[in-house]
């Protein structure tokens, strides 16, 4: 046999699995311990009841020969696809229902996305930025080159018109630094893309945390963004689908390359792979949409924003550096005393059982950073945040106990 040589040219670990392991080792010696998680990408508030009644219903249909459905279309149900280009309308932005691709997971349609571009050709990645941007890239076998985020252009990083790319991936608001850009800076994307014959990935995924009307919550918010860009978004964390799965892509009919349509490509590629999205979970993605959905998933990322308030505010008190987490369930804290990732995140957990995403797994750019996720309970969000206002940080260094 002949393995895939860039399969293997992939990190070890998977960041939430070395945290995970880390913890698990972490409890192991401290069973007393209480741990308070801030690392975790996964939502914990249950599914808006709207989106359980749709669900039910659509598995009560399935029990009856009349209303039961077997394959759907690939591209997903009308129904689902309107519902979405009406969240668009509402948001000021014209997306047609056909350019709507409904997925199961934000997760897999970027990676499916890659099925379209040349294998080895050139993507632009922000650094830090969410990890399948990269290993997706490196299993594709993509020339990879980083667009550098840093406290200084606050963690948003702009085209540099000497670098030629194929491919640009784009995250906003941004896992892992909550930064999002503003419109004259996606103008400025759109621009690069347009000049270099290039291709943006636009990762929206977290759009419906942004709370001012004055930034974009889509690519498309940008004229010209319709025959550069393809979106991909996500009920994960809009509306705690993390386990139900379902996403969309947009890939508009103007998009195309050497007079082949991208989205005639893309749905070549899907009614090949994939089968469609489950019909139950299509009819529970739709309800989201609904009047009662709106409230409650919007009552949900509220919640969630309050978290991230309690964080911000901690951190504020405490005297270290952080931003994010005002757009964006994610709050980026530099690392006191310019002590590394994995260092900070072991001297938290140790001390205090409190469980962050180290920034160095998020890439190069995200060493001596630390990420905290507003995703879990207000319980232990308000304990850790009690803690976090009171760490020293000046006397704050490696845990001189070894790792644990
Ligand atoms: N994009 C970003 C930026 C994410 O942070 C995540 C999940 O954490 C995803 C996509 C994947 O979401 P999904 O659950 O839809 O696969």
């Amino acid at each position: 046999m002949q393995l895939n040589p860039n399969c293997i040219r992939l990190e070890q670990n998977y960041l939430f699995s070395e945290i995970a392991l880390r913890v698990r080792s972490f409890q192991a010696g401290h069973p007393e311990k209480e741990i308070l998680s801030l690392g975790i990408n996964d939502v914990t508030r249950p599914l808006a009841p709207a989106v359980c009644e749709a669900m039910a219903a659509a598995s009560r249909e399935m029990q009856h020969a009349e209303t039961f459905h077997g394959y759907g279309a690939v591209e997903g149900e009308p129904f689902l696809r309107e519902a979405v280009s009406g969240y668009y309308r509402q948001h000021g932005v014209r997306v047609d229902p056909d350019d709507v691709f409904i997925g199961d997971g934000a997760k897999s349609d970027l990676s499916n996305l890659c099925d379209l571009f040349l294998p080895e050709c050139t993507v632009l990645l922000p650094d830090p930025v969410y990890p399948v941007f990269y290993d997706t890239s490196v299993m594709a076998g993509r020339r990879i080159l980083f667009s550098r985020g840093s406290r200084e252009n606050g963690f948003l990083p702009m085209p540099d018109d000497s670098i030629d790319a194929d491919l640009v991936y784009l995250c906003s608001p941004n896992n892992p630094t909550g930064a999002v850009y503003s419109r004259a800076q996606l103008r400025r994307w759109v621009e690069y893309a347009h000049a270099k014959g290039a291709c943006i990935i636009y990762d929206a995924a977290y759009e419906a945390y942004i709370r001012s009307a004055a930034l974009p919550r889509s690519i498309y918010e940008i004229a010209g963004a319709e025959t550069c860009a393809i979106e991909v978004s996500s009920f994960s964390k809009m509306a705690g689908f993390t386990g139900v799965r379902c996403s969309w892509v947009i890939v508009p009919g103007a998009l195309t390359q050497g007079g082949q349509s991208l989205q005639r490509l893309w749905r070549r590629r899907q009614s090949t792979k994939y089968n469609g999205t489950s019909y139950i979970v299509q009819r529970g993605a739709a309800a989201v949409f609904t009047a009662a959905g709106q409230r409650q998933v919007r009552g949900d990322v509220s919640c969630y924003m309050e978290n991230a308030g309690l964080i911000r505010s901690a951190l504020r008190k405490s005297g270290v550096f952080s931003t994010g987490g005002e757009h964006a369930p994610y709050v980026w804290m530099e690392c006191p005393n310019g002590m590394r990732s994995w260092d900070c995140f072991d001297s938290l957990l140790s001390r205090y059982g409190i469980v962050s995403a180290p920034g160095a797994g998020f890439g190069a750019g995200g060493e001596g950073w630390i990420r905290f996720s507003s995703f879990g309970s207000r319980e232990t969000t308000k304990k850790a945040a009690e803690k976090l206002a009171n760490i020293e940080w000046d006397a704050f260094s490696v845990f001189a106990g070894g790792r644990y």
